[in-house]
């Protein structure tokens, strides 16, 4: 059978058609995945995803990443943006069990109808239906870490039939992404924790002084500041060892972290020595919570030898940044720091087990 001139032509046409419709697919993914590869955070990970998705494919209403607590660095992403939630709106968690009964046939691709459990699951803002959807298994090193689902209110926008090839290659992007972007917020962590004692180390109570310093510089609020030693910590290690030593720092670690109000600041400063940063805390307010810290720490009881107890004592000196004139330099935390140093020389020099105010 011919075909006609006219066949011809509008057969052409149409593979035109095709072929420019495939590339805008082909050219959505790509966007969304150089636009994934390049977050630094897990935030701005389901932020790109899912706002790339969105902008490409005008038909997909829904986007959510499901993930496992992943070394259990997802909860505590989490508690870090308290401020931010907004940026994981889109960001649901999973557990182990749930994310494999979504798919205990195979890890690949679940498209078609929604159920009415998969859309309460997975699109719970929904405001108007959503007729089909697509669940796609996020996969790295072999290991189901969550899985990215879309949802669009045309019935026919995932059927079983659509290709998933394009689909399974995006996938797997976002899996490397989120191992990535949770293994920098790790390491990131983990250079400004004190492994012992599990509080922020000197380097990041260093970090965060700026950021309050220029707090205090811009709304001309009060920063405290307490440094706190334990007494005679040096005879504790002699007498009972250095595991002793360990669990006492821990224990003192843990009471000032029960203690702290929201947006107080601690950090193990350096062996036996722990900082309080205090924003929004002039002087008097200081001392205040220094000794409530001091009272709490001294009733504390560890044991030690066969029906032995051990107590401690502390002393801390306070000081307070008042305000800070707006050509301050650098040196401004460091002097802060010096100021309630000086102030705990003062309550060690008169018989430690005490506070002292600096001035
Ligand atoms: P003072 O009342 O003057 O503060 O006396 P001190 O004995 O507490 O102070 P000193 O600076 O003489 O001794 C501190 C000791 O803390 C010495 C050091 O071996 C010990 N230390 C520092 N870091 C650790 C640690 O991580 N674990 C243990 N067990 N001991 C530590
Ligand atoms: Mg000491
Ligand atoms: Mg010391």
């Amino acid at each position: 059978m011919y075909q006609t001139h006219t066949d011809v032509t509008r057969e052409l046409a149409d593979l035109k058609q095709q072929a420019k419709a495939n590339e805008r697919i082909w050219g959505g993914f790509r966007s969304i995945e150089i636009s994934a590869i390049g977050a630094e955070t897990f935030q701005q990970l389901v932020y790109k995803v899912v706002h790339g998705i969105r902008e490409a494919f005008p038909k997909v209403s829904q986007v959510t990443l499901a993930c496992l607590n992943l070394d259990y660095e997802i909860v505590r992403i989490l508690e870090q943006c308290r401020g931010s939630r907004d940026s994981l709106a889109h960001f649901i968690m999973l557990n182990d069990d749930e994310l494999s009964r979504w798919f205990s046939h195979a890890p690949r691709p679940i498209l078609g109808a929604c159920s009415p459990a998969a859309c309460k699951r997975f699109f719970p803002r929904a405001r108007r239906p959503v007729r089909s959807m697509a669940l796609s298994p996020l996969v790295a090193s072999g290991k189901l870490l969550g899985c990215l689902a879309q949802g669009s209110e045309d019935p026919r926008h995932f059927t079983k039939e659509t290709g998933t090839e394009l689909l399974e290659h995006l996938s797997a992007t976002i899996a490397l992404c989120i191992r990535n972007t949770v293994n920098v917020t790790r390491l990131e962590r983990h250079g400004l924790t004190d492994p012992l004692t599990d509080v922020p180390n000197r380097r990041f109570l260093e970090r965060r002084m700026g950021e309050e310093i220029e707090r205090c510089r811009r709304y001309g609020r009060p920063l405290s500041c307490v440094m706190l030693d334990i007494d005679y910590f040096k005879k504790i290690n002699d007498r009972y060892g250095h595991s002793v030593g360990d669990r006492v720092l821990k224990g003192v670690a843990d009471t000032l972290h029960d203690g702290l109000r929201a947006s107080d600041i601690l950090s193990r400063y350096g062996g036996e020595e722990f900082v309080l940063l205090l924003p929004e805390t002039n002087l008097g307010h200081g001392v205040k919570i220094a000794q409530r810290h001091h009272r709490k720490l001294g009733s504390l009881a560890f044991d030690v030898e066969k029906a032995e107890q051990l107590n401690i004592t502390v002393s801390a000196g306070v000081a307070v940044l008042e305000h800070v004139a707006a050509d301050y330099g650098v040196d401004v935390g460091h002097w802060l720091l010096q100021q309630s140093d000086e102030a705990l020389y003062q309550a060690k020099r008169e018989g430690r087990n005490r506070v002292v105010a600096a001035g």
